[in-house]
């Protein structure tokens, strides 16, 4: 029954709609185009490296105090700029986490890595429907009868409209598109890919996804293959499709270089220079300046451009690879895929296994146990309690790892934090306070990573050591310890370094500043919140650590009020102490780097005077 004060509301919104037009029309959300370089590092772009990125940035905004939230991977980060959330209430808490139960599309792993359509599927499923347990801004576009589509690498593509798998409504290409594990194309978008003779599968990576071994150099080639699809699939189908439809639009394209190729780059096998600054990464760099050309370009025959706001981003930034130790009981031992004194694989889990005498599971490889000088399959591990009840897990990521401690007992959170204290390899570490205050250490509610996330809570998230190879520019040339199956030279992010913290940012479009150099910090979670602003979208929160719109960019927005400072943990063993320096707009905060003085690039290397001690 429509009741008399449905009518009264009715009648209310007429008036209102009429006065709002009598005043000032109201006006159609400008289309956006949200471009991820992934992996791309602020200060590696210029006219050579990267021309359009660098013309965005110098035309439009710079955003140069750019953050990428910590973990610094891709999935976490996709999940911030999906949902204008921090990481503790997306629960994305990394690329590869305990998930608390087995999940059937990861080999019934207790540790997927996300970066799967199949596994997405699976946590969503398991966690109510959807894990991020927040609305992503293409959620929130296409309810509106916007158009939107998600292309590029698989697992950040489906993460911002996760929910949608049928194919429908938000277009999603990506790595599995046209197999059984892939999210389904449209019959209207597969006829159009048919008529201008575009495969209805995506190729795969080809030479681009070898990683070489001990002995072989990984890929020489940019993934430019597979991107030249995606980039032909978002120029002569998506958006002419769009501008048909003549609705506005959000397109997300999300390109696997430089990350891929900086991660495999065949150019400095067990040699930390030129490590990710070789030409291979150079030419990766490269491939994606050129993919967004393209988009630029069609936005411009399309005749969209001027009403197209661009934003351009990378979801973190990237580091060369070191597997060196003194301290980790696993350089002493021989394995086959390490070199001698070298870390292996899963350092972390062996180190934490042998410290605590409890047998180490492997989750990834049918929950065997890891004999004498073996590892385990990706670097997870269930240490000690067994399969249905592990007492403590370590989910493997690379610049940093996870540690869980699903029963939360006191005493072994206290055995953990005192092994890994001791050892050269860490620069940080941040403990549930449910567990407890430690000497050394801060709480994971410090770097937010504790708020409404309905995955299982880490324990523990443990940063490990960074330093630079003196080049002049220490984020340029930053080498980080990394748990990861590739070698010494090869490529890596996940730490709090400023190296991997600071991402490339820019914006331009009819809704932004020209010209404009912005000193205030922003971060990932604050782009969720700026193009939701732009698509006029209202984002239903349920937890509270969210980003802020970057009004500051817009035209007549004011610089806002910036204050900074810098964290410290009581001293632990050998005077230890985590030191966080950051940044904050209002409630927001942005994280610079964290670490053990003298082991992280880009901390503040003493306690500067008036510092916060808590
Ligand atoms: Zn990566």
């Amino acid at each position: 029954m429509r009741s008399p004060l449905f009518l009264a509301t009715a009648v209310l919104q007429t008036v209102l709609g009429t006065a709002a037009f009598a005043q000032a029309p109201a006006a159609q959300p400008h289309n956006v185009v949200l471009f991820i370089a992934d992996g791309l590092r602020f200060r590696m772009v210029d006219d050579r490296t990267a021309p359009t990125m660098a013309s965005i940035a110098r035309e439009g905004v710079s955003l140069r105090n750019s953050h990428a939230l910590f973990p610094t991977f891709t999935t976490a980060n996709a999940s911030g700029m999906a949902t204008g959330h921090m990481l503790g209430d997306t629960g994305d808490f990394s690329n590869t986490i305990y998930a608390g139960f087995q999940v059937p599309g990861a080999g019934n792993t207790l540790t997927p890595f996300l970066e799967s359509d199949v596994v997405l599927g699976d946590v969503d499923e398991h966690f109510s429907g959807n894990y991020l347990d927040e609305t992503t801004i293409l959620k929130l576009a296409r309810d509106k009868g916007y158009s939107t589509a998600s292309i590029g690498k698989i697992g950040p593509a489906l993460i911002f409209d996760p929910t949608e798998r049928s194919g429908e409504q938000t277009v999603l290409v990506d790595d599995a598109t046209g197999t059984p594990k892939g999210i389904p194309l449209s019959a209207d978008v597969t006829a159009r890919l048919q008529a201008v003779s575009l495969p209805v599968a995506a190729p795969t990576r080809g030479a681009n996804g070898n990683p070489g071994n001990l002995s072989k150099p990984g890929t020489l080639s940019p993934n430019a293959s597979q991107q030249d699809y995606f980039a032909a699939v978002a120029t002569r189908v998506v958006l002419p499709m769009f501008k048909e439809r003549n609705k506005p639009f959000v397109l997300v394209f999300w390109s696997r270089d430089p990350d891929g190729t900086q991660h495999n780059q065949g150019d400095s096998l067990n040699t930390l220079v030129p490590g990710i600054n070789g030409p291979t990464s150079l030419a990766a760099i490269r491939n994606a300046d050129d993919d967004l050309a393209r988009l630029r370009s069609a936005l411009n025959e399309l005749g969209l451009l001027d009403t197209t706001d661009i934003i351009a981003t990378s979801d973190h930034g990237f580091s060369t690879i070191s597997k060196e130790s003194q301290t980790s009981s696993t350089v002493k031992t021989k394995f086959t895929d390490a070199l001698p004194g070298h870390l292996p694989l899963g350092f972390v889990a062996l180190d934490l296994a042998h410290a605590l005498g409890m047998p180490l599971i492997d989750p990834d490889d049918g929950y065997k146990t890891i004999a004498d000088g073996e590892h385990t399959k990706n670097g997870n591990g269930l240490i000690g309690g067994g399969r249905e009840k592990p007492t403590v897990v370590v989910a493997a990521n690379g610049g940093s790892d996870l540690i869980y401690i699903p029963d939360g007992d006191k005493a072994i959170a206290k055995r953990v934090v005192e092994t890994l204290l001791a050892q050269d390899y860490v620069s940080g570490l941040f403990v549930d306070s449910k567990l407890g205050k430690f000497p050394g250490t801060l709480s994971l509610d410090d770097i937010a990573l504790e708020g409404s996330a309905i995955t299982p809570h880490p324990a523990i998230a443990v940063n490990f050591r960074s330093f630079d190879t003196v080049c002049g520019e220490p984020v340029r040339c930053t080498v980080e310890v990394a748990d990861t199956v590739l070698q010494q030279g090869q490529g890596m992010h996940g730490s709090f370094s400023r190296a991997d913290t600071w991402n490339f940012m820019a914006l331009q479009g009819p809704d932004f500043k020209s010209q404009f150099v912005d000193p205030a910090p922003a971060s990932n979670a604050d782009l969720g919140r700026t193009v939701a602003q732009l698509m006029h979208l209202e984002i239903p929160d349920k937890g509270e650590l969210i980003g802020r719109v970057l009004s500051e960019a817009m035209p007549g927005g004011a610089t806002p009020e910036v204050a900074s400072r810098v964290v410290t943990s009581d001293p632990g063993p050998n005077g230890l102490m985590t030191v966080l320096d950051m940044q904050t707009v209002g409630a927001t905060r942005y994280f610079d780097a964290a670490g053990f003085p003298g082991r992280t690039v880009g901390l503040s290397t003493a306690v500067m005077p008036g510092a916060t001690t808590q």
